[in-house]
């Protein structure tokens, strides 16, 4: 499923992206050069010393894929199987993503090849403190943020921002986003990239002209993306008929109650064995009849060997890089509308905005500002994007990037090249 081969590499499928977006605004290829590839890349080691004494290396990165428009901003990934050049697709598609929703920042990314659910959190607390401290050079509120990805969370962003204020003496909450509420956290920053995903969808629905009461709704990953837009679907009056995990999926074809299995998650860590609901395979998952597909785990869980199977009218893509360009060809040629990742899961990354725009200013919003803030940027991106691949006749994707790299390119062009 990540990124083991070339044919599946996330960083080769966000270059054959960018060229391909890149080739239709006709860019040249100076300023491809200056906008295309990573700005810094960092790798270090860090050692824990694990519970039961010994002493364990953990190999982790942060990528900076570009500053040309503000800090470098992206998540924090910790799961076994991280790669530096996962970790660099993430990182470019942070960039275009900030440009897409117009928020002054760049993009970047962190990942950490390690095991979390076979760590205590004495072990998750070391590994996060001491890979902040070998990262210290390149992070900062004006330089570059983490923010939660998959299997890290505020609790993380805590450690992160205690152990970079420890070294500068005082408290400095703006140099993560999605941190607690009571550490400076944005209301609102917890449910930003679920509550995004809807936005869009909405916004889809309108353009296809569906209806979102009794939609049918499948979400592979029940996690902080998946669970969130489900739950607010299920709330909207669409019919959640699938959801899967890490450890499995299950299926009820009248719609699973979604705030009790999102209560069953919490307390056990999985929706396998869900009252009321049979299990299926993940390849019958993905093969569902449904109106929206909300991939929203890892990359490249769509691909050439499984798209043509996929029966959604939309495919709303929470998670990033779900959906290969082999399969992004088979999608369009079956009708099927997708919400690209730059689009789609932007929400996160602009509440994470506000959130730091908050700690700089130390003045706090109430949620509903966050969230009408927020539908207001997240609409206007769909129509922009949806603008594009309307006037250029070109699939959403390449829309959406030509949109995020037009303003990157336009930027670069305007400070020119140092020295
Ligand atoms: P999370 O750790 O909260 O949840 C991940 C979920 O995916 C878990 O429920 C896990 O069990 C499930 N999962 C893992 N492997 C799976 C598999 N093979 N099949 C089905 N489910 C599987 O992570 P998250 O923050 O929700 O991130 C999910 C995706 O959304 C990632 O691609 C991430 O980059 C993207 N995203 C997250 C945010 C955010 O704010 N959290 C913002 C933008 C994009």
């Amino acid at each position: 499923m990540l990124t083991t081969t070339k044919a599946d590499n996330a960083y080769e499928l966000a270059l054959e992206n960018f060229d391909a977006a890149a080739d239709v605004l006709g860019l040249d290829n100076d300023t491809r050069e200056m906008i295309k590839y990573p700005e810094r890349v960092l790798t270090v080691t860090v050692p824990v010393r694990m519970d039961d004494g010994h002493i364990h290396r953990f190999e982790a990165y942060r990528v900076q894929h570009s500053s040309v428009r503000g800090p470098a901003k992206g998540g924090l990934r910790y799961h076994p199987q991280v790669t530096l050049d996962e970790v660099k697709a993430l990182a470019t598609w942070m960039t275009w993503k900030c440009a897409v929703v117009n928020i002054p920042f760049g993009g970047a990314k962190g990942g950490v090849t390690c095991d979390p659910k076979h760590m205590s959190q004495s072990e998750l607390e070391h590994l996060t403190r001491r890979y902040t401290s070998a990262i210290l050079p390149l992070i900062g509120p004006q330089q570059d943020i983490p923010a939660p990805d998959v299997y890290t969370n505020s609790q993380t962003m805590a450690w992160i921002m205690d152990t970079y204020s420890m070294t500068k003496g005082y408290a400095i909450p703006g140099v993560v986003t999605g941190k607690p509420i009571s550490l400076g956290g944005s209301l609102g920053r917890n449910e930003a990239t679920g509550r995004g995903v809807v936005y869009t969808i909405l916004s889809a629905c309108q353009h296809l002209h569906l209806p979102i009461k009794d939609a049918t709704v499948v979400v592979q990953g029940f996690g902080n993306a998946g669970s969130i837009a489900a739950q607010l679907l299920h709330d909207a009056g669409a019919k959640v008929i699938a959801v899967s995990d890490s450890t499995g999926c299950v299926y009820n074809k009248d719609g699973l109650n979604i705030p009790e299995l999102i209560h069953m998650k919490t307390l056990c860590g999985h929706v396998e064995g869900f009252p009321e609901s049979e299990p299926i395979d993940a390849k019958q998952l993905l093969a569902l009849d449904c109106d929206f597909l909300v991939p929203a785990a890892l990359e490249n869980t769509i691909h050439a060997e499984n798209a043509s199977a996929v029966r959604a009218k939309i495919v709303a893509e929470a998670a990033n890089g779900p959906v290969t360009p082999a399969a992004d060809r088979i999608l369009e040629s079956n009708g099927v509308f997708v919400i690209p990742d730059i689009l789609c899961n932007a929400g996160g990354v602009t509440v994470s905005y506000f959130e730091w725009v908050q700690d700089e200013q130390h003045l706090f919003w109430e949620a509903q500002d966050v969230y009408n803030r927020l539908e207001r940027v997240m609409k206007t991106a769909f129509r922009d994007v949806l603008k594009i691949h309307l006037e250029k006749k070109v699939p959403m994707r390449i829309a959406a990037n030509m949109l995020g790299i037009g303003r990157v390119a336009e930027a670069v062009k305007l400070r020119g090249i140092y020295p």
